[in-house]
């Protein structure tokens, strides 16, 4: 497989543009080969009406089409081998191992859509039998389960190549639902997305979908993606990446005529607080699985523990110290492209210069201004300072960390109440500490999707229960996840049917249960017939 520069629309590479771009190799400064076509919106428009085109094949295709197509999905990746990985490294910097690792879950995930999909009680049937004879009026048949919406618009993640990327969790859970996927490829690596877009080509040809049930354009540029949100076709929208782009498509979004949903997952602080009988018992231990967590992956994980509170004392201090320390001594690593890590250089400086704000470790001197290189920065201030410096409590995107001091709990709630929306909060502390801070895990629960004990938020667990998604600002819908199998009720929507006869009904819906799935039936869940 050659990795070329063209668009995949609906199983043909194609492009029109000369306008060319290139990924550049975060660790050397250099751009990669090939140059890649910046889509025109003729081919967005194209894109979306293969996929439009494509969606009464797809939705039909049975609940063991859909997971062979997923799973086909799966191993096309996988026989990619070390091309995909090479070729992410270059265009990310990110380390073998670390790619490695993401290429498990990538086809974990896919499976475990697989999976669910086959067995089909992700849809939610539910039957309540109507009853003729009921006074004062019969009560109807009515029986409802979900659909898949169409279209679906899916901005691939510069973080997460493998797992978040074209055909990440975003593209397979909408594919498992039925909907078709127009992907704009992440322009720090259109190579990788090549590769991946080939791979689901290659599953959609060989499992009989329909062609145009995938496409992806490339393209470094806001106008594309805006087009793509604003495509009267397009029926929904995933995105992981910035705020100021999250809120932007969700903009778009909101300005069409008829708008729709976009389900952006746009970061988070990811406080982290350290209760009284956890830090007299661990300081140091919990100070190096800190310092690990704030330093995987360069800190360029959206669940990075940017800030941590705790109540200032003895142990406190000696937390300040060990991890200021483990800081220091930390080696520099490449973050993903050129501007993430000018974002995380400017993050620094700001927080630096902010009156109140010590250096507890690490370095705040870049190598130089245009490397992609970033040090691991701990800062140390006040809770006092804290909501003074509202810039304090924003993400910086990277390998740095702030340890707050409050003067006892009444501060650490002060803050958790001040908290905006965030994916995660943690809590180190002994049982003893949870039932005294009892008011403090109330109020998080108010400001987070998930709340982790005596761990840290980087490394999801993709799985049924994990919710990964937060109050607004975190994502733009509290409601939905983007990572675990719940991610598929974003791209579905009930349909209600009353009174239809038995064989007009979708077969989740008839009264036999070919499939077997759980259903409600007059408010039992069962797998029995009706
Ligand atoms: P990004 O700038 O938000 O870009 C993500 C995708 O959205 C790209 O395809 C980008 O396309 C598009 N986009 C961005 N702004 C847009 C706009 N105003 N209109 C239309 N499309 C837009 O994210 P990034 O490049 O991955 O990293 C930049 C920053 O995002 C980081 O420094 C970090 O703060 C944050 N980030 C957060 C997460 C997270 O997990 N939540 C992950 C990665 C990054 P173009 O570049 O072609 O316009």
């Amino acid at each position: 497989m050659e990795i070329h520069g063209k668009h995949l629309l609906g199983g043909v590479p194609e492009a029109e543009s000369p306008r060319l771009f290139y990924a550049i190799n975060p660790a050397t400064g250099q751009p990669l080969e090939p140059g890649f076509h910046e889509a025109l919106p003729e081919e967005v428009d194209h894109a979306l009406h293969l996929a439009d085109g494509a969606f009464p094949a797809l939705r039909a295709l049975t609940p063991a089409q859909r997971a062979a197509l997923l799973r086909a999905i799966a191993e096309e990746i996988m026989a990619l081998g070390d091309l995909l990985l090479d070729r992410a490294h270059a265009e990310t910097g990110l380390p073998m191992a670390r790619l490695q690792g993401e290429r498990t879950r990538t086809i974990n995930q896919t499976h475990l859509f697989a999976d669910l999909i086959e067995e089909g009680s992700w849809a939610q049937p539910r039957i309540d039998r109507g009853d003729p004879s009921r006074q004062p009026l019969p009560k109807p048949d009515v029986r409802s389960m979900l659909m898949p919406i169409g279209p679906i618009a899916v901005f691939g993640a510069s973080n997460f190549p493998l797992a978040i990327g074209v055909a990440g969790t975003d593209t397979i859970s909408a594919l498992g639902a039925g909907c078709p996927v127009v992907a704009k490829a992440h322009p720090a690596h259109p190579g990788t997305s090549v590769l991946l877009g080939h791979a689901i080509q290659q599953a959609i040809e060989r499992s009989g979908a329909p062609a145009g049930s995938f496409s992806m354009l490339q393209g470094a540029g806001h106008a594309m993606g805006i087009a793509m949100v604003q495509h009267p076709l397009t029926r929904a929208v995933a995105f992981t990446g910035s705020f100021r782009g999250g809120r932007a498509l969700y903009d778009a979004a909101a300005s069409r005529p008829d708008p729709i949903p976009v389900y952006a997952e746009m970061g988070s602080i990811n406080p982290v607080f350290l209760l009284p009988g956890a830090l007299a018992q661990r300081a140091e231990a919990i100070a190096e699985g800190y310092l690990q967590s704030v330093t995987l992956g360069a800190g360029q994980f959206c669940t990075n523990p940017g800030l941590v509170v705790g109540i200032d004392s003895e142990p406190l201090r000696r937390f300040v110290d060990a991890a200021g320390r483990l800081a220091t001594a930390a080696p520099s690593a490449t973050m993903l492209h050129p501007g993430i890590a000018a974002a995380f250089r400017a993050g620094v400086e700001r927080i630096g210069q902010t009156e109140g704000v010590r250096l507890a470790g690490g370095a705040t001197a870049a190598l130089d201004d245009t490397s992609c290189q970033a040090s691991c920065v701990i800062f140390q201030t006040d809770v006092a300072t804290l909501g003074e410096q509202v810039q304090l409590m924003e993400e910086v995107f990277g390998p740095a960390s702030i340890v707050a001091a409050g003067a006892g709990v009444e501060d650490l709630v002060a803050v958790a109440r001040k908290l905006d929306g965030h994916l995660t909060a943690t809590v180190h502390g002994t049982e003893d500490d949870l039932v005294a801070y009892a008011d403090l895990i109330r109020i998080l629960e108010t400001k987070v999707g998930r709340i982790v004990f005596n761990g840290f938020p980087t490394g999801i667990e993709v799985c049924a229960a994990m919710h990964h998604g937060g109050p607004y600002p975190a994502t733009t819908d509290s409601h939905f996840t983007s990572i675990g199998t719940g991610a598929i009720f974003r791209f579905a929507r009930p349909i209600c049917y009353q009174n239809f006869p038995d064989s007009a009904l979708p077969e989740p819906l008839r009264n036999r249960n070919v499939g077997g799935a759980w259903r409600l039936i007059d408010n039992r869940f069962t797998q029995a017939d009706v």
